[in-house]
């Protein structure tokens, strides 16, 4: 029955499987003239306009390839005389689905639905993999996504059920039903998040955006990672350092095997893979999963009072309730205020192009705000060592030049940095944080900003990922610990990034922790920063303020490395000052350091990506954890009003964007 785009698919796999004496095709139904005519011509086997009593006598099985909402009424009628086998989806509403279930119970026939994906070679390769693995997943992503075109714009048309072959893709891998489901809105598509178990998290996008099809399949394990490409039939498995790649037969052979299958059902040899009432779990899914529109502004928390949580809370505000939590009774007591205030352009970082583009897109948006809290008087300079070998004085110019930093040549006095150990030097446009300002001015930002909740000496502790996707976290506040809900997370905690992972069972990013000591010196000079670089990197950098100083070095700053399992930082234990090598080693640059008095050590723990490739970048992450969860890394100060934006928008869009009209019965939280 039909014989329009996938009904013609579905009789040409017929018309083989006769020719190969596997069946013999009765007749064929279509709904127009014009194809009764033009299907006369080429088939031996009458052509019909309806499906009738009397022609069902005559056949053992109906396939039925009509629009979807023709689907329950042609199974019911042909159920009655007849194995059925019928394309998805089955009916576009679980409830109709379920009432088919017990209507035909025990009544003798086959129902298969026709869920194709199931009989693809990548994806039978993929659960076969699956099924052998000895561990349980960490994170399963899948983008099903097509390229907008007239049709897709139809605001009536639910991803969720155009694309009801991700949720099934996602039945046939796990066979459970979700312990925790969650979905939001992301333009024309919808990013769906469903748990299976206590750990296994998967994170499906699908519908319509603006670039070609995707058809894009990950199943990612500790160390192990296969990835399947629907498009080009490839599946890759990465073990450590190997990588293999398999081939697969090109479409259509996931009908071919389906109609296969049905035979061997119809005939008594296999089980029905995909009876009806399996197909009205997965429409249920879909169902339950279309995100709805919001009735009430949504609910965020965000953990951690760093630059990088604040300007969160500040950019999420104008459309939600935040609550920020910090576990110190004062903002910006970590990373914020324990690092070299630099404002960064460029210069730092001539092995890592990506790093300066991201410095170069961030800058405006930051300086927008927080132009008033950058030092600029305090000149800058950049001078590759004399003994370089990485980044020699040639190289250094130009990168810094073919990135269009601006700088001039110049030497900084001699009596602060010596010229026989320097190859040259660049006066930069760097400038430098007034830390105190740049707190201030964010403080002010908040407290003018309304929408915001501050839970100051508030620690999280643990946190639940409720069914219906609700986030609860357990805060600790003077010794006391209660309980908050909350529709999204963003995790803004800097090295303590990976306790959202170890709450809500998500995959740890892999860091490595460096404990990393700074001197605060006075010298009686004028503010400067001047740092060297090559193998010796070493900074002094001005603060602006009562002749202080900060003083780091590449190696000697770095007091212990270590990379943990749960991805949380080491207890570092006692920490042993190493102010005497610094200041012998950075004093072989910078002889004016015979003249500086120690102020204090200043200790951070530095977090970065554990296996970076790129070692000098300092990139700032922003990883989307699906479920409502965000979690920023940051790597400079000034992409902090960019990436809260990125995240603010984000889940702006899932939370202000009604939703593509489905028919669904309970529409989820987006
Ligand atoms: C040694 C060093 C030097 C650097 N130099 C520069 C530089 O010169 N210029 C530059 O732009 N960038 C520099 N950076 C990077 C910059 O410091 C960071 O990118 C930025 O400060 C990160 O801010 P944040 O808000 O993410 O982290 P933080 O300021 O550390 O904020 C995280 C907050 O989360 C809170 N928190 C953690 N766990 C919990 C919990 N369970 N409950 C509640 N609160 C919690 C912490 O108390 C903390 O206040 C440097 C970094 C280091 C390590």
């Amino acid at each position: 029955m039909g014989a329009g785009r996938f009904g013609r698919e579905h009789l040409r796999e017929l018309v083989q499987l006769e020719a190969e004496g596997r069946l013999v095709l009765g007749a064929v139904v279509v709904q127009t003239e014009a194809s009764q005519q033009r299907l006369a011509n080429e088939l031996h086997v009458p052509v019909h306009r309806s499906l009738t009593a009397e022609l069902l006598d005559t056949v053992d099985a109906v396939v039925i390839a009509t629009p979807a909402e023709t689907h329950v009424g042609l199974v019911r009628q042909a159920l009655t005389k007849c194995h059925v086998l019928v394309e998805k989806p089955l009916s576009d509403r679980a409830e109709e689905a379920e009432l088919l279930v017990r209507e035909f119970a025990g009544h003798g026939k086959h129902l298969m639905v026709g869920h194709n994906y199931r009989f693809h070679p990548a994806i039978e390769k993929v659960k076969a993999l699956v099924d052998a693995e000895p561990q349980a997943p960490r994170l399963v992503e899948f983008a099903m996504l097509n390229e907008v075109d007239g049709e897709s714009i139809r605001s009536d048309r639910n991803p969720n059920l155009e694309f009801l072959h991700a949720f099934d893709i996602m039945d046939f891998l796990f066979s459970q039903e979700p312990t925790v489901e969650t979905a939001r809105i992301t333009g024309r598509s919808h990013e769906i998040s469903v748990r299976y178990g206590d750990s296994v998290h998967c994170v499906m996008n699908i519908g319509w955006h603006s670039a070609p099809r995707v058809r894009r399949l990950v199943v990612r394990y500790s160390g192990v990672t296969l990835a399947c490409d629907l498009l080009r039939n490839t599946v890759t498995v990465q073990r450590k350092n190997r990588v293999d790649t398999v081939n697969l037969p090109p479409q259509p052979v996931s009908l071919r095997r389906q109609f296969e299958k049905f035979i061997s059902v119809i005939q008594g040899e296999a089980d029905n893979p995909m009876p009806p009432a399996a197909a009205a779990r997965i429409i249920a899914l879909a169902q339950r999963t279309t995100p709805g529109i919001r009735k009430r502004r949504p609910r965020v928390a965000v953990i951690g009072g760093g630059v990088f949580g604040m300007n969160c809370a500040l950019e999420l505000s104008s459309g939600c309730e935040v609550t920020l939590i910090e576990r110190h009774a004062e903002f910006m007591e970590g990373v914020s205020f324990v690092n070299q205030w630099r404002h960064h352009s460029g210069f730092h970082y001539p092995r890592s192009y990506d790093t300066i583009q991201e410095i170069r897109s961030a800058k405006a948006a930051f300086e927008r705000h927080y132009h008033d809290a950058i030092l600029r008087s305090i000149p800058a300079y950049f001078c590759p060592a004399a003994t370089g070998i990485e980044i020699p004085a040639e190289r250094y110019v130009a990168a810094c030049a073919s990135n269009y930093l601006s700088f001039r040549f110049e030497y900084p006095p001699s009596n602060i940095v010596d010229r026989d150990r320097i190859a040259l030097s660049l006066l930069s446009d760097e400038g430098v944080y007034d830390f105190e300002r740049l707190r201030d001015m964010t403080k002010a930002r908040l407290s003018e900003a309304g929408n915001v909740k501050i839970e100051l000496a508030s620690e999280v502790v643990d946190g639940a990922l409720l069914a219906d996707g609700t986030k609860k976290l357990t805060i600790l506040c003077g010794g006391r610990a209660h309980e908050e809900d909350f529709d999204y997370v963003v995790n803004a905690t800097y090295s303590n990034i990976n306790l959202m992972a170890k709450w809500f069972s998500f995959p740890a990013e892999p860091l490595r922790f460096d404990l990393y000591e700074m001197l605060l010196l006075r010298i009686d000079i004028d503010p400067i920063c001047v740092t060297v670089l090559d193998g010796p990197f070493t900074s002094l950098l001005g603060t602006g303020k009562d002749n202080l100083f900060l003083l780091s070095h590449i190696h000697d700053s770095v007091l212990k490395s270590d990379i943990t399992d749960d991805g949380l930082p080491p207890d570092w234990g006692d920490i042993q000052s190493n102010r005497g090598n610094m200041l012998q080693s950075a004093s072989s640059y910078f002889p004016i350091l015979a003249e500086a008095q120690v102020i204090e050590s200043r200790y951070a723990t530095r977090a970065v990506n554990a296996f970076a490739r790129d070692f000098d970048a300092r990139p700032t992450v922003v990883r989307n954890h699906g479920f409502g969860c965000w979690s920023v890394l940051g790597g400079k100060i000034l992409t902090c009003v960019s990436n809260a934006r990125e995240i603010a928008a984000a889940i702006a869009s899932a939370a202000g964007v009604a939703s593509a009209a489905g028919s669904a019965s309970r529409p989820m939280k987006s």
